[in-house]
């Protein structure tokens, strides 16, 4: 039995099964199918020719700047270090050859004043002149074995690693979590251990009660000491003083990475802390109340307020400044970050 056309209001007998609505359609909505489909071909061909447009203008250039900039970023760095051993090694050379050449020149000193005695005092004996011509014998041998000097230079070629720069495509949009590395070590953090953490270029600074620690990139104490003053509340690292800037509960303490000494900045007066961070050249503080205000200290020569900030310019008058930060990449046009319970504000510090 044959099956009519499934377009509504059409009795033709079907002729066939449409590929394009899977329906069983008449010759003449066959056809009309068939031309409806065709007519969809044109703006297809045109998007492909844009397309095969855009492909061929593609600036390669461009697309790699970036990355390519970073290559020879690192091919500078590691051209620094090269030259930097170089040197050491050429000051090295110098000062072994230097050594002998300036025991040389004391020595012939001391042959020169006993000469000069003997002149001046018109009286030498046979024991004097035997005594001088072997020293001046030895000194000679002395001389020779100095232009004789060899150096022995054991050098190891540079052993260059592929692996030390990996290649690997991300889109803008996800950062592929897979490229960053595997956690290498843990830091255990004794109870009691107050939670703030930072770092300069060199070392992260944490509490682990009882001490204040620096770790080292390999995740090792270098150095640490005892902390017995206040709650810290937040730190921060200031590369104006060249010291760790840790807010106690109350005080603010000035750290010396180098000799791990702690300083109690007295000129400050007495708060009720929250959080901190440092631009290049000041420390931002904000108080730990209702109604955080956040206090603008210079920082060089003397550590000084010269400007406060009040709600409800910080934040709501029910709210706390829970976070502060500068980012040193916006450094340059000196914006201050902070984050209450409900906001994250930017203070535009220039105006
Ligand atoms: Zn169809
Ligand atoms: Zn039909």
């Amino acid at each position: 039995m044959s099956q009519s056309c499934s377009i509504i209001n059409c009795t033709r007998t079907s002729r066939g099964l449409c590929d394009c609505c899977q329906q069983y359609l008449c010759l003449q909505h066959l056809t009309e199918h068939n031309n409806l489909l065709i007519s969809q071909l044109n703006p297809l061909t045109d998007e492909i020719n844009t397309l095969a447009d855009r492909l061929s203008r593609l600036n390669v250039q461009k697309i790699i700047a970036d990355s390519r900039q970073k290559l020879e970023q690192w091919r500078e760095d590691c051209y620094k270090k090269i030259d930097c051993l170089f040197e050491q090694k050429c000051q090295e050379l110098n000062q072994l050859i230097n050594e002998k050449i300036g025991q040389q020149r004391e020595e012939l000193n001391r042959i020169h004043v006993k000469m000069a005695e003997l002149i001046n005092a018109q009286e030498t004996t046979r024991q004097d002149i035997d005594l001088l011509t072997s020293t001046i014998r030895q000194f000679s041998t002395n001389i020779n074995n100095i232009e004789q000097t060899c150096f022995t230079i054991n050098i190891r070629s540079l052993l260059i690693d592929d692996t030390l720069v990996c290649i690997k495509e991300t889109t803008e949009k996800e950062l592929d979590l897979s490229i960053l590395s595997p956690v290498y070590r843990t830091i255990h953090r004794p109870e009691r251990s107050f939670r703030s953490l930072t770092g300069n270029d060199r070392y992260l600074l944490i509490h682990q009660h009882p001490n204040l620690c620096l770790f080292d990139r390999e995740i090792n104490i270098v150095k640490q000491a005892l902390w017995s003053y206040d709650a810290i509340q937040d730190m921060c690292w200031s590369s104006t003083l060249d010291r760790f800037i840790v807010l106690g509960k109350n005080n603010i303490y000035f750290i010396d990475e180098y000799t791990m000494s702690i300083e109690n900045v007295q000129r400050i007066k007495k708060q009720d802390w929250g959080s901190c961070t440092c631009s290049d050249t000041v420390l931002f503080a904000c108080t730990n109340e209702w109604g955080s205000s956040i206090m603008e200290f210079e920082l060089f020569p003397a550590i000084d307020m010269i400007k406060e900030w009040k709600y409800p310019f910080t934040c709501a008058k029910d709210e706390t400044i829970c976070d502060t930060t500068c980012p040193s990449i916006l450094a340059s046009i000196d914006q201050l970050f902070f984050r209450s319970y409900h906001n994250v504000r930017c203070l535009y510090l220039s105006n």
